[in-house]
């Protein structure tokens, strides 16, 4: 393939990338989105396959055959609450697939074009890209593996923390910098394989201490690292679609952190040096809240009361995505819709284990993008609202956050449910939520628990409805 169609093709396909990232930006984009972000990587592979340097195509089309049938697999099997580990793994082979590119690239470096021809020694400007590539993607490879294991729940979710554990961390990293410095002068093997080691370590040390509740924040740090790993071995590898892509995994992975550090009011490093969160989330942590009475109701009662409601805003949260709800919920909003009742979807940015999880959900159930709102729109109306339905969430309706400065949650934006005239509470229990702190709203005189599965529960609202 001519130099001018490789580029040509390759810019193409960036500009296809940037497109996919601004229609996964809404919901009503997000589909012509996706197709952008597909029609984009098939046309990289494409182009990169017709580079000159491809002499053999047996082996990279096995390897695409073995890879894409996992993955196709994992993809359709995979529960959406299970996607934050997932995308965990996945970065993982991101950070490995730098490490080995790296790898390969110091042991043969004639091969990658990055040797000085006077000097037969490898240009200072690659080794410091490469060693660039190789610490941040070890980093990435192991520290995705401790949040996959956290999230999946191999290894414990509390924060394991030990005495001078941020000293030791920013120990490593220093020491890191001047072996990049040594490598460069030196060009030395042992000094290379010893920043991996180091960089394959701080990674398990970097994620151990944080907690459950923070794990998606990280992930998608990590996500972010992961971009400008691959973007670090797109310089080695001279290949400017791999620089541009990587660029923009690692500059979206970083906003979206900043966008969820925000919709939790903590800032960044309070995340990374946390300890938030974690195992204390369950019913145990609810114990403080044994001596108080909470109103219990029925799905009978709930469709009593929202069938008199004219109007309603639905708030849901994790649980609804445990319960996979969201159709039930549909189905009883169209039912209230019918009957001249106002229903409204509230959705907090912070809601369920990622941003935008719930979105994802009720538009697969086809609830009219219209109809959903977002915090700062809809926080106002509540007061003017005859029923709060709280589907599965929790923190995001803690009054703690606005009344309680001890509180771990203290500062967070959330919904201010309770101005509602009744708060419909459907959950399992009265144990506590993610960030593991108890709830008052369940003992307001104005809340209704409906203790159940929210799937159960909103099949019998409708089969009362209907009766
Ligand atoms: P929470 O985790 O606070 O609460 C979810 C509630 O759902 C639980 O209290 C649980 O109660 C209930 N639940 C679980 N399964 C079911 C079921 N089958 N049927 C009915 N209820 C069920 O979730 P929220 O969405 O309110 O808040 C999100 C939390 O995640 C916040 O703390 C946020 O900071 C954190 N977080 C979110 C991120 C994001 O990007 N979305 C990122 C980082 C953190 P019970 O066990 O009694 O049923």
């Amino acid at each position: 393939m001519p130099i001018t169609v490789t580029l040509l093709s390759y810019l193409v396909s960036s500009v296809c990338c940037i497109m996919a990232l601004r229609g996964l930006s809404g919901p009503e984009t997000a589909r012509n989105g996706l197709l952008f972000g597909i029609v984009g990587m098939a046309l990289a592979i494409v182009t990169t396959l017709f580079l000159p340097g491809v002499h053999s195509y047996g082996l990279i089309i096995v390897g695409i055959a073995i890879g894409g049938s996992i993955g196709g697999v994992i993809a359709k099997k995979i529960e959406m609450t299970n996607l934050p580990q997932l995308v965990a793994a996945f970065h993982s082979l991101v950070g490995l697939a730098a490490v080995l590119i790296a790898g390969a690239a110091f042991r043969n470096p004639g091969a990658y074009n990055i040797l000085d021809s006077g000097t037969g020694l490898i240009h200072v400007g690659s080794l410091v890209e490469m060693s660039l590539g190789v610490a941040i993607g070890a980093v990435t490879f192991t520290g995705s593996i401790i949040a996959f294991g956290k999230l999946q729940g191999i290894i414990t979710g509390n924060p394991i923390v030990f005495k001078g554990q941020h000293m030791l961390n920013a120990a490593l990293g220093g020491v890191m910098v001047l072996l990049i410095v040594a490598l460069c002068l030196t060009q030395s093997a042992l000094l290379f394989w010893t920043i991996v080691a180091i960089a394959l370590s701080l990674g398990i040390l970097m994620i151990i201490p944080i907690g459950g509740a923070d794990m998606p924040v990280i992930v998608s740090m990590l996500n972010s690292y992961s971009g400008w790993a691959a973007a670090g071995i797109g310089f080695t590898l001279q290949n400017n679609l791999l620089i541009i892509v990587g660029a923009l995994v690692g500059s979206s992975g970083a906003i979206l952190s900043y966008i969820m550090c925000k919709g939790m009011n903590r800032s960044f490093f309070n995340v990374i040096l946390g300890g938030f969160g974690g195992e204390t989330a369950g019913p145990a942590a609810a114990g403080g809240q044994s001596d108080k009475q909470a109103k219990i109701g029925s799905a009978e009662d709930a469709a009593f009361i929202l069938k008199n409601a004219s109007s309603v805003i639905i708030i849901p949260g994790y649980g609804m995505a445990v319960a996979q709800a969201q159709h039930a919920l549909r189905e009883m909003a169209d039912h209230l819709k019918k009957e001249g009742v106002k229903v409204r979807y509230a959705i907090h940015p912070v809601a369920g284990r990622m941003p935008g999880h719930m979105n994802v959900l009720l538009a697969e159930a086809n609830v009219p993008y219209e109809d959903v709102l977002e915090l700062d729109e809809i926080n106002r109306d509540f007061s003017q609202t005859d029923v709060a339905f709280v589907i599965g969430a929790n923190d995001i309706t803690n009054p703690a956050a606005k009344k309680d400065p001890k509180s771990p949650i203290y500062g967070m934006p959330v919904f201010d449910v309770e101005s509602a005239g009744t708060v419909l509470f459907i959950k399992r229990s009265l144990a506590s939520g993610y960030a593991g702190i108890d709830n008052e709203l369940f003992f307001y005189p104005n809340t209704m628990m409906l203790l159940g599965d929210a799937k159960k529960m909103c099949e019998g609202i409708i089969k009362a409805f209907e009766h």
